[in-house]
């Protein structure tokens, strides 16, 4: 029932002003969602203040205590009510808030966290004759008092969200809090290099633990921080990490990305930053993806490090209350500039797979281990590919022809043809002198065997030659003698109709063929003459369909490719003659991102002599 107007009017709630308390703790919660965040804006501060050793200690995953110790500049003791006002900062006069090169300038920590909890500032100013300190609590400001310390800064936070329970409850676990206090940690010490981090855990009465501990790296330089990185990042990162750098539209991209089998199973094993500020920007993360799109299968995530950094005016830095994402002024520059940044890097490495591989498969052989049972592999680091175990899909490696003995050996071996003596040491991937189980490849190169998955790595020679199409090369296209007529489903028609033009650049010709059907005429060469037409049809719709249409066709044919490779890829479980075999390694020389195959595997492994010397005591 509607009311008269008389009823609104006195239900109508007044419009009032919030009283002081309350701003701030609206805005504490938008800057402090949890102890992390905490850590995040103590430690900014911290390096922000020319500290070169910072120390932080929590108890309870941060939720009863929060301490941060630096030997930066220290804070003068008249300026620490302001320090700890909202809207106060030291770090701009207001007059240029877009070239701003320290961590932040919001001027909302400080006062964010004497709202959501107890917060004590005690510091002495670099060449003050005492420490002062004060104290905030329910946003009551205590006054200044002198304090003992001898230099720097300590600011401590208990009693984090005691007047918010409702945000208390929204806190995950003890140990959950922790590790996200320690993850926030460790990507900040990975932008700061030159500065020394110590991290302990200091439960109130119980023993203390230190949770991460780095040295400062020698100032500057590119080693610096890959030596920081090295130390964060579990599994030998330096060993597997490509340099990455290039510079577009006023923004410098440096950093190092590991090669695509060197993976993890989340985003956050991918760390960006900002003009040195850790960032988590979606936008980035998809420039990384489509990056590497070629190179790993869906779900896992390389590891890598990278860092932009521009003229402040062309990000902005401050959209966000905790600062996580940013705006840059061309954001499409950035995308390119990060996809071809770690696109050319993989590309130069190509010929490197990732050490872990070889390193468990020395694991696999030492003499004193025990033969790996199936299923073993997956108990290994998490950045061996999972599907190293291959076959892993009925689609991937038909069985090989015949029952596999020694005897099956082709007969090469014994009669090499004579450069093929010199292939070994001219060529990367040597001479190749076997076929075992119809599968794998034997070689031998200048620094000790090599053996292919015959498979993959011509699963990725049609991949590169269709891609090679697509960007404009004439298409080697088979028409049919009697042209096929496939069964599809009608969302599956049009999706492909819809695609047509573009899949005829790859040497497939479709057409409309009445409701329900389509028609194929013509197939890539390379994909032999005998495909299942339906089947592809099918694979080519469902990588359309999975990419979705808000994405450029363009992009989506990346997909169609990668898919459409498999079906290329008949030399699986195939005897290979010499010569064959010979032409593959050279064909995978010459074709660039040939060491993985498009699902991420490895195409090839390769054993040191040095590592098999080893292997038979001999070093
Ligand atoms: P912002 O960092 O955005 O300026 P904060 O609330 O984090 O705002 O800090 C307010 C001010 O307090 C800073 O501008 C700085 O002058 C001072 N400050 C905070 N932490 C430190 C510290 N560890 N060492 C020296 N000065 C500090
Ligand atoms: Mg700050």
């Amino acid at each position: 029932m509607e009311g008269t107007r008389d009823d609104r009017n006195r239900r109508r709630p007044r419009v009032r002003r919030l009283d002081e308390a309350s701003i701030n703790r609206i805005a504490a919660g938008e800057v402090i969602e949890r102890p992390a965040s905490v850590i995040k804006e103590l430690i900014e501060n911290a390096i922000d203040a020319g500290a070169d050793r910072v120390e932080a200690h929590y108890a309870n995953g941060g939720k009863s205590l929060i301490r941060v110790i630096d030997n930066g500049c220290g804070i003068d003791a008249e300026d620490l009510p302001l320090a700890v006002a909202r809207h106060a900062t030291s770090k701009t006069d207001g007059s240029d808030l877009f070239s701003f090169r320290s961590f932040g300038f919001r001027g909302e920590a400080l006062a964010s966290m004497g709202a959501a909890g107890r917060l004590t500032v005690t510091s002495r100013a670099a060449g003050a004759q005492t420490a002062h300190t004060i104290t905030v609590a329910g946003s009551q400001v205590s006054p200044v008092r002198p304090a003992a310390l001898g230099s720097g800064t300590v600011i401590e936070l208990t009693e984090l969200f005691h007047s918010t329970p409702a945000r208390l409850k929204f806190l995950g676990s003890g140990r959950a809090e922790a590790r996200a206090v320690a993850n926030t940690f460790r990507s900040l010490a990975m932008a700061a290099p030159s500065v020394g981090f110590v991290l302990i855990e200091a439960p109130n009465g119980g023993k203390r633990r230190q949770v991460v501990q780095l040295q400062p790296e020698a100032e500057g330089s590119d080693g610096a921080r890959l030596a920081r990185l090295n130390r964060i990042i579990s599994g030998g990162f330096a060993d597997n990490a490509c340099a990455v750098d290039g510079i577009r539209d006023g923004y410098n991209l440096s950093g190092f990305a590991a090669l695509p089998t060197f993976t993890r199973g989340a985003a956050s094993a991918q760390h960006m930053f900002v003009n040195g500020r850790p960032v988590r920007d979606r936008q980035l993360y998809g420039a990384l993806r489509a990056a590497y799109s070629d190179f790993t299968p869906a779900g896992r995530y390389p590891v890598a490090a990278l860092f932009i950094d521009c003229e402040p005016h062309l990000v902005d830095v401050n959209v966000h209350p905790a600062k996580a994402e940013v705006r840059f002024r061309t954001a499409a520059a950035v995308r390119s500039l990060i996809i071809s940044g770690v696109r050319a890097a993989l590309t130069r490495e190509g010929h490197r797979s990732s050490t872990a591989l070889s390193a468990a498969m020395l694991g696999a052989w030492r003499p004193e281990t025990s033969p790996p049972q199936s299923g073993e592999w997956r108990r290994r680091p998490d950045h061996v590919p999972h599907s190293w175990n291959r076959p892993d899909s009925g689609r991937s490696a038909p069985p090989p022809d015949r029952p596999q003995q020694i005897a099956d050996l082709p007969p090469m071996a014994d009669a090499p043809p004579p450069e093929n003596e010199t292939a070994s040491d001219k060529y990367p991937l040597g001479a190749a002198k076997a076929q075992l189980h119809g599968t794998y490849v034997l070689s031998e190169n200048g620094q000790g065997i090599v053996i292919v998955d015959q498979h993959a790595a011509h699963e990725r020679l049609v991949y590169e030659r269709l891609k090679q199409c697509f960007a404009g090369q004439r298409p080697d296209s088979q028409m049919l003698l009697v042209p096929e007529v496939v069964d599809v489903s009608d969302e599956h028609r049009s999706a492909l109709l819809f695609a047509a033009d573009a899949l005829s650049q790859l040497g497939l010709q479709i057409e409309s063929f009445g409701a329900g059907s389509v028609c194929v005429r013509a197939v890539p060469v390379i994909l032999s003459a005998n495909v299942d037409c339906a089947r592809l049809l099918q694979d080519i719709a469902d990588a359309l369909e999975e990419t979705g249409e808000t994405i450029a066709l363009v992009e989506r044919m990346n997909a169609v490719i990668s898919r459409m490779s498999c079906h290329g890829s008949v030399r699986a479980g195939r005897r290979l003659a010499a010569e064959e075999m010979n032409a593959l390694l050279r064909d995978m020389e010459n074709t660039p991102g040939s060491g993985q195959c498009n699902h991420g595997r490895p195409t090839y492994i390769q054993l040191n002599l040095t590592d098999i010397e080893k292997l038979f005591g001999r070093r």
